[in-house]
């Protein structure tokens, strides 16, 4: 038997011309990913293709000669357009065969499923399997899966439909693949920054980035800018997850010597998450009065299961009535100051914690644009506040830039994270 070549290298094919449309986007490969890089196998290509059994020949060839596995998914199904099996085995000079064991079982899920019909004959190609192929069960649907095995490597052949596709390939990966694998895995790490520029944060990390790449087990390191938050992934390969997690673990807390309370979580988490787990932590309740937000805040806020044991209440205050009426906010102030001002925002953040009787209290008034900006206000413009009892209230005023949607996005983040700051200064 020739040598089994251990697997380190993958490629992905997404099939499917609904994937090349505007309305339908590949999540697939994601999940393969993640599960390829547990038992150490990198992603070295994705493609994504549509039902054409020309282009996917062409990209089958492609992703073959770049790695040691590929894997596809979609094209599995009964109809016309699904050619993926066609295809590969084409271009693996592979007969299709009829397999009647896969047949029967196609008949009796037709059967069970209730039809009076009998099950058309135009399902039996998915029964149709290249010679010397392994057929993988599908507990999930009709498709069965295909693994296909030659001297230059192996290929795996996965239906498309997401709940089909994921226990397929988890049991794969716990079971006939993991064992082919190099034995490491690839382990990743999630770094979130806030208030910082990606270019400063890049030049601060700079000494790390060095020291990791020397390491006996080298961590690699992406920086990318996201919308309110720099992002920093890590990630290691190494024979033992206990060594690679510790190896990510020393990373991070590098990272947070070096960036301080600019770093709001080292494990992935969104900040409206980390902001309730100090609120829970600290058993403080929280109320708000948002105004260029508009319920954005609350609305992150409340996406965390549980936000009930900390939220208390929120009011969308955009009038300068409802400011007043709701929020307490003197109109005499609004007069003075104008509605976005730093004091507003403060007689906000004061108003609600006081309205609420809670903890914390946060006020938002801004200007989200495209219009109502002025030389001395102009869009962006974003004042906040946060009041908490035993601290000085806090407040800011921000010049966001981008769209109205990305002024308000920015303005949640920066009110999401002015709290978090009070609360770990506590
Ligand atoms: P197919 O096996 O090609 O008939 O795919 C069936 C269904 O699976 C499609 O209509 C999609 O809803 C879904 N699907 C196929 N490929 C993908 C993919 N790459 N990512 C997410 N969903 C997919
Ligand atoms: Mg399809």
């Amino acid at each position: 038997m020739a040598d089994v070549k251990p697997l380190t290298r993958a490629a992905i094919l997404a099939v499917g011309s609904e994937l090349l449309t505007p309305s339908r986007i590949d999540t697939n490969s994601l999940f393969i990913t993640e599960q390829l890089n547990r038992i150490g196998i990198e992603v070295v290509l994705k493609l994504v293709v549509g039902d054409s059994r020309e282009e996917l020949a062409r990209a089958f060839q492609l992703a073959r000669s770049r790695a040691e596995l590929v894997v596809s998914c979609g094209g599995l199904g009964p109809t016309d357009d699904d050619v993926t099996r066609e295809a590969v085995a084409g271009v693996l000079g592979r007969p299709l065969a009829e397999d009647e064991a896969i047949t029967a079982q196609l008949r009796a899920r037709f059967a069970a499923r209730g039809f009076t019909t009998p099950m058309p004959e135009i399902n039996r190609r998915q029964a149709m399997v290249p010679k010397g192929a392994r057929v993988l069960e599908n507990t999930r649907g009709s498709a069965p899966g295909l693994w296909i095995e030659d001297e230059d490597g192996l290929t795996l052949l996965l239906p498309g439909p997401p709940r089909e596709l994921r226990p397929m390939l988890s049991s794969l990966v716990d079971g006939q693949l993991g064992t082919r694998s190099s034995g490491t895995s690839i382990s990743r790490r999630v770094i979130r920054v806030a208030g910082r520029i990606e270019s400063h944060v890049d030049e601060v990390l700079s000494p790390l980035y060095r020291e990791w790449e020397a390491l006996q087990v080298p961590i690699g390191a992406t920086i990318l800018a996201a919308l309110g938050q720099i992002e920093l992934h890590l990630s290691v390969r190494s024979a033992s997850r206990d060594e690679a997690d510790a190896a990510l673990e020393r990373a991070a807390a590098q990272v947070v010597e070096f960036l301080g309370a600019d770093v709001f979580t080292t494990r992935g988490l969104a900040m409206e998450q980390v902001v309730g787990d100090l609120l829970v932590d600290r058993n403080l309740r929280i109320a708000l009065a948002e105004s260029c937000t508009g319920g954005l805040i609350t609305s992150r806020l409340t996406d965390v299961p549980g936000s009930s044991r900390y939220v208390q209440q929120s009011v969308v205050v955009y009038s300068n009535e409802s400011k007043t009426d709701l929020a307490a906010v003197p109109p005499s102030l609004i007069a003075t100051h104008g509605a976005v001002s730093e004091e507003v925002a403060v007689a906000m953040a004061e108003g609600i914690r006081s309205r609420a009787a809670v903890d914390v209290g946060v006020g938002v008034t801004g200007i989200a644009g495209p219009g109502g900006g002025s030389a001395d206000k102009p869009v962006g413009t974003v004042a906040i506040a946060v009041a908490a009892s035993g601290s000085n209230t806090r407040s800011r005023v921000f010049r966001f830039t981008g769209e109205r949607e990305q002024i308000k996005f920015q303005a949640s983040q920066a009110a999401l994270d002015m709290v978090r700051r009070m609360l770990i200064s506590r």
